[in-house]
């Protein structure tokens, strides 16, 4: 299996290459060749499984030069029941909002309670020893931009892991204060957090240009190291997040939900659009998903393009309660447009260039016809979000975070226009203690919010009874290691310092 170029089709690459890259020396994003099929044999031998056994047997069909032994490590180091708090990382919670069943896709029991962990667990396996097959004695300088789970959940995928440093860059005001902590206390001897004046799209920006600028390259040279990414742009970050999807079908399935191939709608929270993604590409591969319900916040910028086909980031920036979806510049919707436009690597090369100089661009009407048919786009603000957890916690004590409600608001709004009765994943992204104070008054809209964060977690545990997940409780006593703000503009020489070259 080799992957080219979303700019560049004639480029061939392993898949070690595109892991260690991250992103391809002409700009544009590592994807897979052609997608392994299944057939129904394929899919009937998954169901009997567990999920490190359906990650081992997908990973193998996508990573043809790692062994089985390689991948068989990498995923049984990452997924392990101490880590994920059950045999099953990804549960699927079965609960009902309006009279109507929703299957909900529980993606944040790992180790910094947000779905990130299910690729950044094992991406630093799949790094390391891609790392070692294309740039032997090299040590990666992993650089992060977040809005606020991923630079988490790459701080812990990447502390002490040998041969790699990491540095991640977050907007000062555009992460929870949870969130915040999480990474300013983490512990480790090869990471470094920094905060950046700006949102995410600058800090994003920022990482994009370290990485293309040659000299800045060259100085790592010198020194024996490489830059990769941890964002979603990284194929390593993609490829295990199309196993939670395979999976959760198969366990529709063992649970009575649905019938062997039943085709189901998925249902995600989107920002930067590899989840979505992942799903798209699990479909590909023959997963019968119906429809992909791109749900957005206030920054509908996705809504909008799904709707009209033109994609336009010029538009009003909005700090929501669900953080993590506050982006404008989506940067996983590129290797969809490459897929929809029938692998059109010029087109896409012409509509990111489009995108950089005007922050805009439109999509031919095959495309707009193609992305119309499967997917569908909502968005709903603040308030929604609100109600929407209320109500769901009202009608079946079911408690979700900010950004999974996104995705419960914006189903019954597409349940209600098309009155669609397929069955539904909803993919729940983060634990509600993450976004305690956002979730607390929403469950609690006339009670006194208390001053700290932590005093947040616990009104929202006693009044709720759900348990606060043990990597969060634990912060609580932790004082903070990093408190570095930085201008946009200062952050090269900001990672150059932290790695001590001149
Ligand atoms: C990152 C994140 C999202 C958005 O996922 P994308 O893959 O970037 O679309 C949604 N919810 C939470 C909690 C996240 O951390």
């Amino acid at each position: 299996m080799l992957y080219s170029s979303t700019q560049n089709a004639a480029e061939q690459v392993s898949a070690a290459q595109a892991i260690s890259q991250g992103i391809s020396k002409d700009g544009g994003l590592f994807v897979p060749q052609d997608f392994p099929r299944y057939d129904e044999a394929d899919f009937r031998s998954l169901l009997k499984m567990d999920y490190r056994d359906r990650a081992k047997k997908i990973f193998a069909g996508f990573l043809t030069d790692f062994t089985e032994d390689e991948i068989a490590e990498c995923v049984d180091k990452a997924y392990t029941a101490a880590k994920f708090g059950g045999e099953n990382p990804a549960p699927i919670a079965y609960t009902k909002l309006g009279g109507k069943s929703l299957n909900v896709l529980e993606l944040w029991h790992g180790p910094t309670c947000a779905f990130k962990d299910m690729a950044l667990q094992i991406l630093p396996h799949l790094l390391t020893k891609s790392l070692k097959k294309t740039y032997d004695g090299k040590d990666a300088v992993i650089l992060v931009a977040t809005s606020g789970d991923t630079g988490k959940a790459a701080l812990e995928g990447f502390k002490d892991v040998e041969h790699t440093k990491i540095i991640v860059f977050y907007p000062v005001n555009g992460v929870s204060p949870m969130q915040k902590h999480q990474m300013n206390t983490q512990e480790g001897e090869n990471v470094r957090v920094c905060a950046i004046k700006g949102n995410f799209d600058d800090a994003q920006t920022g990482v994009k240009k370290i990485f293309t600028t040659p000299s800045v390259a060259e100085k790592l040279a010198e020194n024996n190291m490489l830059f990769s990414s941890a964002n979603s742009i990284n194929w390593g970050r993609l490829l295990p997040q199309v196993v939670y999807y395979i999976s959760a079908y198969c366990d529709l399935v063992n649970d009575g939900k649905i019938a062997f191939g039943d085709a189901i709608n998925v249902v995600v929270p989107t920002g930067n659009f590899g989840n979505i993604l992942a799903s798209y590409y699990a479909c590909l591969m023959g997963l019968p998903i119906k429809k992909f319900i791109c749900a957005s916040n206030a920054n509908n910028v996705l809504t909008d393009f799904i709707n009209t086909g033109i994609y336009d980031k010029n538009r009003h920036f909005f700090t929501t309660m669900s953080p993590s979806m506050d982006i404008l510049v989506s940067s996983n919707l590129e290797r969809l447009l490459y897929q929809l436009s029938g692998k059109d690597d010029k087109m896409t090369k012409q509509w990111m260039t489009e995108l950089k100089s005007t922050g805009k661009y439109e999509v031919t009407d095959e495309v707009k016809s193609l992305m119309k048919e499967k997917f569908f786009g909502g968005f709903c603000d603040d308030g929604q979000t609100q109600a929407t957890i209320n109500r769901l916690f009202k009608e079946d004590h079911y408690l979700c975070d900010t950004h999974t409600a996104v995705a419960v608001n914006v189903y019954e709004q597409y349940v209600a226009q098309t009155g669609d009765t397929t069955p539904s994943l909803i993919v729940s992204t983060a634990s509600p203690y993450k976004f305690s104070r956002s979730v607390l008054e929403a469950v609690s809209p006339d009670g006194i919010l208390p001053l700290t964060e932590f005093e947040m977690v616990d009104a929202l545990h006693e009044l709720t009874g759900m348990p606060v997940p043990a990597p969060l409780a634990n912060l609580k006593n932790k004082t903070a290691r990093f408190s570095d703000v930085i201008k946009s503009d200062q952050m090269s020489d900001y990672v150059l310092n932290a790695l001590s070259i001149e």
